[in-house]
């Protein structure tokens, strides 16, 4: 069965490429009837923030691609969270110890720094590993009884991997194919620290083990440590599962990596929901800023992933059938804040009208205007398909609610001498019509037009500006049925004086 994990370390809040990771996780694993799961990789304690585990679970909730499984729901392979399975990674530890794949090095931070030193100072990058494995101080160097009077002493140790040598490793990637790594190259990584705690690369494959994921889904900054991973499974005699390494997330301009910092940088929330700094800032949020997560979710799917067609609007369900990592480019996805915004446009015109209205009816009372809702929903349905954000409802329809105060300049141009007594007139012709439903005023104010003998433009540009104050604006005729007709009468004849 599909099992896949989304697998943050909770050192901040998340960003979008890691949404982006959660999200091709939650399609694959919808995709096949798996199982989408939140593991909190928190071994680090010196990058620990307070916070980030909430946030990265309620950023998933409102994304609306909710954990099946995880930190406090159906904990079937918990605990989830790493620092509460310590003793579970010493036992591997140990097995490793035990047959040859790892071994303990005593050689303090001062010593191998030194090394380095001296080594990059004759030209040669220093990589701890078999070429110089037996001359440093580890216990592939002293007996074994030695090394445990040591670690008894209370010295501090780690477990590093013992990495084979002279070995091509033929690696597999869904999305990137065939890698080849030369373990020369390798270094032997730490696996476990004296503080009892053990490093990602070890907790991360156990837990991958024991926790039955059939699939790794990652970003690409991941790849490097893929050889470093085949090789653990290969040591504790695990099947590994398959991997694949999503591509980059760059920046809008040149071609480096889009980072946490971006946002604030492009003024364009790069994080699902705001973020308090520990300088007091807040990182902007889409949540907050208006994005509905559906649109988040459209636009973060064509970030590196598309079905082969021109589609570019779909939902979850859509996405969930045609999902497909095969699908998913090698080269980095651009982030480009307009077409964020793009999705919006058009998921934000597709809310109903009586929600927005709630919304839009918010800002009105703080403003002491006081509408029928259903007539605020009214007002929605003609100005919405402007919006891009319900920040921008009020802007849009404010002429509904409070006459204008002044008129725009540009198109006061059209304005003729004869334009206030045609106003005037006209004024008189509504304030004498009972039914001032659109279709009905429409009719009686365009037989009007007719009969006078006038241009349709000189009486319905002028009537526009009289009402709305600018050229701007929806349907008059439905202006003028939801003002009502004192208030159309009053404002033609305030603009015709
Ligand atoms: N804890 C790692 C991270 O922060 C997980 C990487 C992986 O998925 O293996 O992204």
């Amino acid at each position: 069965p599909v099992r896949v994990r989304f697998a943050p370390s909770p050192t901040g809040p998340l960003h979008i490429g890691g949404v982006r990771t959660a999200l091709f996780n939650y399609l694959f694993a919808k995709k096949h009837g798996g199982t989408f799961y939140l593991r909190i990789e928190d071994t680090d304690q010196n990058r620990y923030v307070e916070g980030a585990e909430e946030y990265i679970i309620e950023a998933l909730n409102w994304c609306g691609i909710p954990f099946d499984e995880g930190v406090g729901k159906n904990e079937k392979f918990g605990p989830y969270r790493q620092s509460e399975r310590k003793e579970i990674y010493v036992e591997y530890a140990q097995q490793l110890i035990n047959n040859g794949w790892a071994y303990y090095a005593f050689d303090t931070a001062e010593a191998l720094d030194e090394l380095r030193k001296t080594e990059e100072a004759a030209g040669k990058t220093f990589i701890y590993n078999h070429a110089n494995r037996g001359t440093l101080d580890n216990s592939l160097n002293i007996s074994a009884d030695e090394a445990a009077k040591r670690i008894a002493g209370g010295e501090d140790y780690v477990i590093r991997f013992k990495t084979p040598v002279d070995e091509t490793l033929h690696l597999k990637d869904i999305i990137r194919g065939d890698i080849k790594f030369e373990t020369n190259l390798l270094d032997d990584k730490v696996l476990f620290k004296s503080d009892g705690m053990p490093t990602y690369h070890l907790a991360n494959i156990v837990d991958d083990h024991l926790m039955e994921t059939s699939h790794v889904i990652r970003g690409e900054e991941w790849l490097p440590s893929m050889p470093l991973h085949v090789l653990l499974y290969r040591a504790f005699e695990w099947e590994a599962p398959e991997f694949a390494h999503l591509p980059l997330i760059l920046k809008p301009v040149g071609n480096g990596k889009l980072s946490k910092r971006d946002g604030d940088k492009l003024g364009f929330p790069v994080f699902p929901l705001q973020w308090t700094n520990p300088d007091g800032t807040v990182s902007a949020g889409y949540r907050e800023k208006g994005f509905l997560p559906e649109a988040v979710v459209n636009f973060l799917a064509l970030l590196g992933w598309n079905p082969g067609t021109d589609q570019e609007l779909f939902t979850l369900e859509e996405l969930v059938l045609l999902f497909d990592l095969e699908r998913v480019h090698k080269a980095g996805a651009k982030f480009d804040p307009e077409k964020n915004k793009w999705f919006n446009h058009q998921y934000f015109g597709r809310q109903d009208n009586a929600l927005l209205a709630r919304e839009l009816s918010h800002i009105l009372i703080s403003k002491g205007i006081n509408w029928p809702i259903e007539d605020v929903a009214e007002v929605v349905r003609l100005v919405k398909e402007r919006a891009t954000f319900a920040s921008e409802l009020w802007d849009l329809s404010d002429y509904f609610f409070v006459a204008p105060a002044e008129y725009d300049e540009k198109a006061l141009k059209n304005w003729k001498p004869e334009t206030n007594e045609i106003l005037k007139e006209l004024a008189v012709v509504l304030e004498n019509t009972l039914d001032f439903s659109p279709a009905h005023t429409e009719t009686v104010v365009k037989a009007w037009i007719e009969e006078k003998g006038i241009g349709m433009g000189k009486v319905m540009q002028p009537l526009r500006i009289s009402l709305v104050g600018s050229l701007k604006g929806p349907h008059l005729f439905d202006i003028m049925a939801l003002i009502g007709k004192e208030e159309t009468v009053s404002r033609i004849n305030k603009a015709a004086d």
